[in-house]
């Protein structure tokens, strides 16, 4: 019997090796076509200033509506594109879709609105990368200081001489460079004081309950307080709920995101968004600039 059983989850574990598998070579052939047939959208999350309330810039999330399977999230098939090297021609109408919108975006707003753009490790440590944004840059007449280009910390952890170069390149361009997730990677705080960054994106998972939890509570603060004695800009991701937004904004001058301000949204939804009066959220006193 136990050898009837051992077979059994031998087997098992080939069936659902297998299963991954087949998943991995549908879900690399769907996403071929889906670069075939512009199956991917940009969806547009706002960032708000705590001090002013005011929306000062915007994050392109990428959305991929399948013709049969329906939407498909970027935590699923970015790594496998990654893997792959589909994320080059991906990446490549990301990053043109976004600065067209963008430009679209500022001709109808009174305050610069930026536009925040991830970039994955892959498409970052290209040769061809600088001149990819110079040249998207030249063809979509976006200014360069209203493009973010948001970095996770994998991407800088081996932080080569090529890697601090092209950051220079890039800021002397007059880009602006955030750093995604921050606090979530095997990050060596040394790279804070190397690299020509502007600002750190503190990840969401150390906000769910930071009004709660005080380790989650040192931990932000603490971050918060180093950045800020850096000159770099903070953002604090994954703000949810009214009590989180209070807590936070008395506490920070910092910029915000999160389903508690709104979700990402397409285009034509941001558009009137931004063109809405937002008055500041008057359920929180700001923190004194
Ligand atoms: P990210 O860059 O950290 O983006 C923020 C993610 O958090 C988004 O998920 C967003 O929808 C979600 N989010 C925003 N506010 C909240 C909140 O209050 N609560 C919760 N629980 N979630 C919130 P999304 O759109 O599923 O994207 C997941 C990840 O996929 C992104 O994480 C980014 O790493 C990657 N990604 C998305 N679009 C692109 C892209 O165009 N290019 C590349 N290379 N990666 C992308
Ligand atoms: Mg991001
Ligand atoms: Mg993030
Ligand atoms: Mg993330």
């Amino acid at each position: 019997k136990a050898k009837r059983q051992g077979r059994n989850t031998y087997q098992w574990y080939t069936d659902e090796l297998n299963r991954k598998v087949t998943n991995r070579v549908n879900l690399r052939h769907a996403l071929q076509q889906a670069i075939e047939q512009s199956q991917f959208e940009l969806h547009y999350q706002p960032q708000i200033q705590g001090a002013t309330g005011r929306v000062t810039g915007v994050e392109a999330l990428i959305r991929w509506y399948h013709p049969e399977r329906g939407y498909i999230s970027p935590a699923q098939f970015i790594s496998l594109a990654e893997d792959t090297g589909q994320i080059m021609p991906i990446s490549e109408w990301v990053l043109e879709r976004a600065c067209r919108d963008a430009v679209e975006l500022n001709a109808r707003t009174t305050m610069p609105v930026t536009m925040a753009v991830n970039i994955s490790p892959m498409q970052f440590q290209r040769a061809g990368f600088l001149l990819s944004i110079q040249r998207v840059l030249e063809q979509t007449g976006l200014a360069p200081d209203l493009l973010e280009l948001e970095l996770t910390e994998g991407v800088l952890m081996d932080s080569t001489e090529h890697a601090i170069q092209t950051l220079q390149d890039l800021r002397a361009l007059g880009v602006h460079i955030a750093l995604d997730d921050f606090g979530t990677g095997f990050s060596s705080l040394s790279y804070l004081k190397r690299l020509p960054i502007n600002k750190l994106k503190i990840d969401r998972s150390f906000i769910r309950d930071v009004v709660n939890d005080t380790r989650d509570a040192a931990i932000v603060d603490g971050v918060v307080t180093m950045a800020v004695k850096l000159g770099l800009e903070v953002l604090i991701e994954g703000v949810e709920t009214a009590a989180q937004y209070a807590y936070l904004n008395a506490r920070y001058c910092a910029h915000f995101q999160g389903f508690y301000f709104a979700r990402p949204m397409p285009m034509l939804a941001i558009s009137s968004y931004l063109n809405e009066s937002h008055h500041p959220r008057n359920d929180a006193e700001p923190h004194p600039m």
